[in-house]
């Protein structure tokens, strides 16, 4: 009756720790609390010495301990143990078992118990093991321990293990969800803000070049004056450019949301394609005095198949950004290289470099997201949408490639990125291949810069050419002195001491063999072109250099094409010739005629396409 009463006694006891163990979880407590005083309860009703709640990397081995709650602080703690992964492995499975509950492991006596023995070390001597499951997968094992005596556990002291364990297995699995809920609320309302900001930053962006538009034209309405209407005209154009380019930014994001962004691949010239960027950013790199280098990897197939519009986007907008910024006199510098080729298939790695203000690695992980800036001042500073980066990695994606950051807070950056394309299978060969006479010809580049002179030794040794370098006037003028004069020059503009201008009235006037003077500047040709004739510069070509272009300069000189001005202009008259245009927007009508006005069309006009089917019958 007595030993009836005392297990009836206990179990009472039992239900007791188990009720508020339930009822302590339900609460609003901190779950650190809430777990190290179950762990005191259980201890105490148990009567063990520790309880130890652990984790083990089942990676790496590594073992942690999570909670932990001692009877008394006479015992040693020495929670770390090595071995313990394989002690998980050999004693639990990994994956919850569905349907019932992986019974805890008992074990009296360590010392006698050869899986057990590594617990040794940290003063067990008897144990039970129960494992602690988090949606369905292992996460911890729940260990209780009596450190100064042996016991004889007995199966319900196992299955109290056993249901405790299941209770911290839920309060755990309660935490994580409520971190995820808090971690993915979070995300929400950063998601939403960044997106009140770009709405906020939007309306910025679209008002200003729209009050540009309309204050200008008002201007040049109600003004006599024509360099006046010229010169709004000129913003009026700059302006609307900047305003298409947030349209199409807009576009192309509402497109990609809605999954219906695609490539539209064609055979094009990777070169020409690159020097039509360039030429686009040319002109503001010119007026923040910065210099762009170009270098194009001659082992990239001079055509290839694939989207070059998309392309073509993507390092307009590095190169943009980096000419944003970057303050006036930096560098950029655009590199283009073959990283393999495989089945015909080429992985081009394209970079772009800049020395501007670069960014920090917290703002790197974030920029490639739509509407997200470096900092929040970005775009009332610099302007922009935040959605270049976002739309540029999307396109390098359907490229099958990658884009990503190398760059530290003030020391620049470099925007690089990889994109597969196909080798086109009609690619001709070397347009200039056999057509220049190499043998003849001498060319001496002078630039001061230093990547300039090398990057013509690689022209030259790509043409085929002979070329000396020299890297000043003075220079230049000692190697025609000793070794006798040159047929083509290329001459920088600018450089300190004798500068371009003189260097070549020198040379005009000294030298009594036939040459042609090639001035190279990234200035505006029309602003130093005066000076530049009358002391007797040839030829102008524009900063970046292009290997195409020097060749197509070098032909010119060669008369192997003779592209002068007078038959441009033939080429382009179309005398007696009609054309058919449907085009339902009047204005767009208006500007498609007076555009093909020098042309000397006869055009028609239809305002849909059953008009201009009828006209055409
Ligand atoms: P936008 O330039 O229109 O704001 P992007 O997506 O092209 O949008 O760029 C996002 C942000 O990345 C920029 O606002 C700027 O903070 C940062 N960034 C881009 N390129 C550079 C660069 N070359 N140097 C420093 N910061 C840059």
């Amino acid at each position: 009756m007595d030993n009836c009463g005392d297990s009836l006694a206990k179990r009472l006891q039992q239900q007791e720790l188990m009720s508020e163990l339930s009822r302590s979880f339900i609460s609003e407590k901190n779950m650190s609390d809430l777990i190290n005083n179950a762990l005191r309860l259980s201890g105490e009703f148990l009567g063990v010495e520790r309880m130890i709640l652990s984790t083990v990397d089942l990676e790496t081995g590594a073992s942690s301990v999570v909670y932990l709650w001692q009877a008394t602080d006479k015992i040693v703690t020495v929670p770390v143990v090595t071995g313990l992964k394989d002690l998980i492995m050999g004693s639990f499975p990994l994956k919850e078992p569905r349907g019932y509950a992986v019974p805890a492991i008992l074990c009296n006596d360590i010392t006698k118990d050869a899986k057990f023995n590594i617990l040794e070390i940290v003063g067990v001597k008897s144990v039970i093991w129960a494992p602690i499951y988090v949606e369905g997968r292992y996460w911890g094992v729940f260990s209780v321990e009596e450190c100064l005596r042996f016991r004889q556990w007995s199966s319900s002291d196992g299955q109290l293990v056993n249901l405790i364990g299941s209770i911290i297995a839920a309060a755990v699995t309660r935490d994580i969800t409520e971190r995820k809920l808090q971690e993915a609320l979070e995300q929400a309302k950063r998601a939403s803000q960044a997106k009140s900001d770009f709405l906020a930053n939007m309306s910025h962006e679209m008002r200003t070049p729209m009050n540009a538009i309309i204050g200008m034209t008002a201007i040049a309405r109600s003004s006599e004056d024509i360099s006046r209407k010229d010169y709004c005209l000129k913003k009026i154009n700059d302006a609307s450019t900047h305003l298409l380019g947030v349209i199409n930014d807009i576009l192309d994001m509402s497109k990609i949301e809605a999954n219906k962004f695609e490539m539209s691949p064609v055979t094009f010239n990777f070169e020409s394609c690159l020097q039509k960027v360039v030429n686009v950013v040319n002109f503001r790199v010119d007026e923040r005095h910065q210099r762009l280098l170009v270098r194009i990897d001659g082992a990239i197939p001079s055509l290839l198949t694939g989207d070059d519009q998309r392309l073509t986007q993507v390092i307009a907008n590095l190169l943009s950004n980096a000419v944003k910024f970057t303050p006036e006199e930096g560098h950029i510098t655009l590199s283009a290289a073959l990283e393999r080729e495989e089945n015909g298939v080429c992985t081009l790695s394209i970079k772009v470099t800049d020395t501007g203000i670069g960014i920090s690695p917290e703002q790197q992980a974030r920029l490639f997201t739509s509407f997200e800036q470096a900092e929040r001042g970005t775009s009332r500073k610099f302007g922009g949408t935040g959605l270049g980066l976002a739309i540029s990695k999307r396109i390098v994606e359907m490229m099958d490639g990658s884009i990503w950051i190398e760059s530290e807070l003030g020391a620049g950056a470099t925007f690089a990125f990889t994109v597969n394309m196909k080798r086109a299978t009609d690619a001709p060969k070397n347009p200039f291949g056999g057509s220049l006479n190499r043998e003849s010809l001498r060319v001496l580049a002078v630039d001061d810069e230093r990547d300039i002179r090398e990057y013509f030794g690689e022209i030259a040794s790509r043409l085929g050419l002979y070329c000396d370098v020299a890297q000043s006037g003075a220079e230049a003028c000692r190697m025609i002195e000793s070794g006798g004069g040159y047929d083509i020059y290329f001459i920088d503009w600018k450089m300190p001491g004798m500068d371009g201008i003189e260097l070549t009235r020198r040379l005009k006037s000294s030298s009594d063999r036939a040459s042609v003077v090639v001035m190279i500047s990234s200035a505006d040709w029309n602003a130093i072109s005066g000076d530049a004739k009358a002391a007797g510069v040839d030829k102008f070509l524009a900063k970046p250099l292009f290997v195409s272009s020097v060749a197509e300069c070098i032909d010119e000189c060669l008369g192997v094409v003779d592209v002068s001005g007078a038959e441009q202009d033939e080429a382009d008259c179309f005398e007696g010739r009609r054309l058919l245009l449907a085009e339902d927007v009047e204005v767009n009508r208006e500007i498609i005629v007076s555009l093909l006005e020098p042309t000397k069309l006869e055009i028609d006009c239809a305002e849909n396409g059953l008009e201009a089917a009828e006209m055409f019958e």
